[in-house]
């Protein structure tokens, strides 16, 4: 059985140092109180427009982002493939504002997509979807509802930059993936996405939507897609995740009334997640797979579905992936076994990365044992870096 417990493995790209302020970050994460007070601070810090750069540059930024420009991530996508891991630069700007603003994150974009085509450790490119139009207008072309003008020139802009990145992946013959974001704008990213897949899908999977498992329609909504593919044949990608915004999704749905699109426990998150696993390993003739997970039986049970259709470990249909700064116990042990695996490495100015970041530190404070495993697997590595 696959084993994940090798830290000198996990953590051989780390310096004494590197190990120690990891431990130190993650020690801190682990308190909600300081959390919550950290998170307060920063949303100040950001409205009076007061420098937070000096904080979190060294800390968190540090540990989770690869840097402010394509440029200053080589360092790090070059020390990663040193041990066969491979890189994915997602540019993290979220929450579209303005149009100029949106133009700017557009330019980076195709940037990032192009760089990934040329650069043999980069076999993805990504984008979200709230880079390119705001969460209202999304909502809104996700309900048709009533638009202005001017919501209806903004729905454009959305199309013509997922058009846009889309064809410079497949011109370019590199994979590009959409993040999934907030449920209830989920329906037109869909739509768009399937359009695009329809186009660019010819002949293997360029363009990859994102299925959040811990939603309850999307197992049938993968079966579906499936079933449209194989009737306008073109070819699937699908990126899995649980989903990162459980929150906000319950919260949302008992205020409006609506029953919550949620599973109800973590175990049927689980167990969601793992038939969709299932399911796609079935059809690989047509679907190309994206395991983003930090969760062992899951990266362990795709390693197992692996074995039982009798595929190589490296069969180009099936990436493992895991965000920079987590977990690199499974990446590094993955790949050291011969499987394909990329860290998710976002990039991008300071204060445009910080809902990022913030998103990280809660995950890592709210999941029971994700930080209690970080911290001990740190540790058990300092030690065994003592005793040598
Ligand atoms: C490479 C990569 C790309 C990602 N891209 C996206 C993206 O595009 N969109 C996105 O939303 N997220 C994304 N994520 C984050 C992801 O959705 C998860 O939040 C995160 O990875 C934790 O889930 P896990 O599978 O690693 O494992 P675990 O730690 O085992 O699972 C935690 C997850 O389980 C679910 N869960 C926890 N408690 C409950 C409960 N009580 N009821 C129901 N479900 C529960 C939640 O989804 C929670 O995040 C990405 C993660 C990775 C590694």
């Amino acid at each position: 059985m696959l084993s994940f417990e090798n830290t000198e493995i996990a953590f051989r790209y780390k310096s004494n140092g590197d190990l120690s302020r990891a431990r130190m970050l993650f020690s801190a994460i682990a308190s909600p109180g300081l959390v919550t007070v950290g998170k307060t601070l920063t949303y100040f810090a950001l409205k009076m427009h007061l420098p937070i750069a000096w904080a979190i540059k060294p800390t968190l930024y540090k540990h989770f982002v690869g840097g402010e420009t394509l440029a200053e991530c080589e360092k790090t996508v070059m020390l990663l493939s040193n041990y066969k891991v491979k890189s994915i630069l997602d540019y993290s700007v979220e929450g579209g504002k303005d149009q100029e603003s949106m133009q700017r994150t557009m330019e980076e974009t195709i940037k990032s997509v192009i760089n990934a085509a040329r650069h043999p450790e980069i076999p993805f490119s990504v984008f979200k979807p709230t880079a390119f139009a705001s969460q209202e207008v999304l909502t809104l072309a996700s309900e048709n509802g009533e638009m202005t003008a001017e919501t209806a020139n903004a729905i454009q802009f959305f199309k013509d930059c997922v058009e846009k990145l889309s064809r410079t992946a497949f011109e370019n013959d590199i994979p590009i993936m959409i993040d999934a974001e907030d449920s209830w704008y989920q329906p037109f990213v869909d739509e768009v996405v399937t359009v695009m897949m329809e186009k660019y899908n010819k002949e293997k999977a360029i363009v990859y939507n994102t299925l959040q498992m811990y939603r309850t329609d999307r197992l049938d909504f993968l079966k579906d897609s499936l079933r449209k593919a194989e009737e306008g044949n073109y070819f699937l990608g699908i990126k899995f995740v649980r989903g990162a915004y459980m929150e906000k999704e319950r919260l949302r749905a008992s205020e409006k009334g609506y029953a919550s699109p949620i599973q109800p426990d973590k175990d049927a998150t689980d167990k969601n997640y793992d038939a969709g696993l299932a399911f796609t390993l079935d059809h690989l003739d047509r679907i190309s797979v994206f395991n983003g997970s930090h969760n062992e039986n899951s990266n362990r049970l795709l390693t197992e579905l692996i074995d039982k259709h009798g595929l190589a470990r490296n069969e180009p249909k099936i990436w493992f992936s895991q965000l920079y700064g987590m977990s690199d116990h499974i990446s590094f042990n993955l790949a050291d076994e011969g499987y394909n695996v990329t860290k998710y490495i976002p990039y991008g100015p300071v204060r445009n990365i910080l809902p990022y970041l913030i998103r990280r530190a809660e995950e890592n404070t709210s999941i029971a044992g994700q930080t209690g495993r970080e911290l001990a697997l740190l540790e058990q590595e300092r030690i065994r870096r003592k005793k040598n």
